[in-house]
């Protein structure tokens, strides 16, 4: 008698699902029963490689965040996607270097005497916070009081040199450096998707790891090393447009009945798929959705979530980062500098300037607007939080004509020339099946909750084996490098081998 395959169903085809798929076929072959269910129509997840004006550019991940060590490097490297390609690719130089930094209204700031002792007390404060020399300001937890802390201590005891190249009598010396602590403050805000960075855990901080050496792009796109992870996959194993709604499971506390098998997956085209196993990869926004809101958005479990994975879910943040591609009007393509934006912090209350501008407010924590390498006729800017938010609900002519109006409120004796042709945006923070772009550690939350996430259910009692119904991957579920791909693909490796070992598959 044939023995019946375990069935395993993985939710989500990003990289979490795929490296977890891939893993599980490559040492098992054909032992399991395996099914990778995806509700959009394509893979890769945030994870999405395109191309705008005749350059490739990624809508999503865009960086190897240091190549010494990373997994998705090693993928790259063998599969030869960092060999030079026949098409541009966005930073294809490398990170930018030599920033112009204007202030608002169009005057340039001095790089050595402003510019970079403002960069580089920001590194400083963020370099203590990352090796936990950092101290809170007046016990708040958030990363957001204590660089301003940082800030004010600075103003405190620096000498202002005489020679800041401030010719620009709008402008004080302390309003300048508030705009550039800004300016430094609004990367950080796209680096961790945190829309306020008094809601960043500041002492989470010490806990991420990055890998040594650079920071590269994929000359391929990054949406090869999806097509690497399937490519091994039997055919039929990924079904594209299927909307998982309902996860019905034996929590083993009298709360449901038993099953066998003892998960039950309901799909919104009214499709019913039992499993033994279910990893569920899909992005904390999602889980969000399920756990906090009645709209239809997001995955609901029967019986419902435990308490420790609700809260855990509810208190860690996941925030908007978006990318808005730029493409410069055949007339107006002279070279771009990679220009960085001090904007005037004159906001008053009720969000109204209180100097005239033209500038709308959605553009206003944007750090920089940079051709996507340096000879790229395609511009970029990243947008996070609210910004990025609004950005996503805006119509083409309306962001043209913003940029337009910041592009003359920065560069009027610089460059008056650019226009802007067309545009191009993601949208993560409305699209259903992501809700967001990456996970922080909040305030409220702490590190121990992305290990709480990564808890398969039901929770084992005393000795007893747990019975892997549910499980859990994705980058919100990886202690040291959520929010990247290569914590995603970690993830993915975790949860294939946790099946492995309990089926006593493979080492
Ligand atoms: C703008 C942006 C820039 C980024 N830059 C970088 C970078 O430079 N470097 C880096 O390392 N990382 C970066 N990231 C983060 C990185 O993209 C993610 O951490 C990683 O891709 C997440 O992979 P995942 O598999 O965990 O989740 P996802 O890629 O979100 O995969 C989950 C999948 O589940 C599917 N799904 C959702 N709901 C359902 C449902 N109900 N039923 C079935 N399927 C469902 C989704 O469609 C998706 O395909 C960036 C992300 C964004 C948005």
């Amino acid at each position: 008698m044939v023995a019946k395959k375990a069935k395993i169903v993985i939710v989500g085809a990003g990289i979490a699902g795929l490296t977890a798929a891939y893993r599980l076929y490559a040492i098992s072959h054909d032992l399991f029963d395996l099914t990778v269910f995806e509700a959009g129509d394509r893979i890769g997840g945030r994870i999405l490689t395109t191309v705008f004006s005749g350059d490739r550019i990624e809508m999503g991940a865009t960086w190897i965040h240091g190549i010494g060590g990373s997994p998705v490097h090693a993928i790259a490297t063998d599969q030869n996607l960092l060999e030079e390609s026949s098409c541009n690719w966005e930073r294809m130089d490398g990170f930018p270097s030599g920033p112009l930094t204007i202030a608002e209204g169009g005057f340039t700031v001095n790089q050595d005497h402003l510019a970079r002792p403002i960069s580089s007390l920001y590194r400083r404060l963020m370099d203590d916070a990352r090796t936990g020399d950092a101290k809170s300001a007046d016990g708040h937890p958030g990363v957001g009081a204590y660089l301003r802390q940082g800030l004010l201590q600075y103003q405190a005891t620096r000498t202002a040199s005489t020679n800041t190249g401030l010719e620009d009598d709008t402008w004080s010396l302390e309003a300048l450096e508030e705009s550039l602590f800004a300016m430094e403050e609004c990367t950080e805000r796209t680096c961790t998707s945190a829309d306020d960075l008094s809601d960043l855990n500041l002492s989470a901080e010490s806990e991420y790891r990055e890998f040594p050496g650079d920071h590269i792009t994929i000359s391929k796109g990054y949406s090869r090393i999806i097509e690497h992870l399937t490519s091994a996959l039997p055919p039929g194993t990924i079904h594209l447009g299927k909307k998982l709604c309902l996860i019905k499971w034996c929590s083993g506390d009298g709360a449901s009945p038993e099953r066998s098998p003892p998960v039950r997956l309901h799909f919104s085209d009214d499709s019913v798929v039992d499993a033994d196993h279910v990893i569920v990869t899909v992005s904390l926004g999602v889980l969000k959705a399920g756990i906090m809101k009645e709209d239809g958005k997001g995955i609901k479990f029967d019986p419902a979530l435990p308490d420790f994975k609700r809260e855990a879910i509810g208190r860690l943040g996941f925030g908007v980062v978006d990318k808005l591609f730029m493409e410069m009007e055949t007339e107006s393509r002279e070279a771009f500098p990679f220009m960085r934006l001090a904007f005037r912090q004159g906001l008053e209350e009720n969000g109204s300037m209180r100097h005239a501008s033209k500038i709308p407010w959605w553009i206003r924590k944007t750090e920089s607007i940079c051709p996507i390498y340096r000879e790229s006729h395609v511009l970029l800017a990243w947008f996070a939080g609210k910004e990025a938010m609004h950005l996503e609900s805006l119509d083409d002519e309306e962001i043209i004509s913003g940029v337009h109006a910041t592009l003359e409120g920065f560069l009027p004796s610089i460059k008056t020339g650019c226009r802007i042709a067309s545009v191009k945006r993601s949208r993560w923070g409305t699209d259903p099946s992501f809700l967001g772009s990456y996970s922080y550690v909040s305030v409220a939350s702490s590190i121990e909750d992305l290990d709480l996430m990564a808890e398969p259910l039901p929770r084992g009692k005393g000795l007893e084996v747990p019975r892997l119904q549910i499980l859990f991957a994705g980058e919100a579920t990886h202690r040291t490098h959520y929010s990247t791909t290569h914590g995603a693909y970690y993830s993915g490796i975790r949860e294939a081998d946790r099946l492995l070992r309990f089926y006593n598959v493979g080492n």
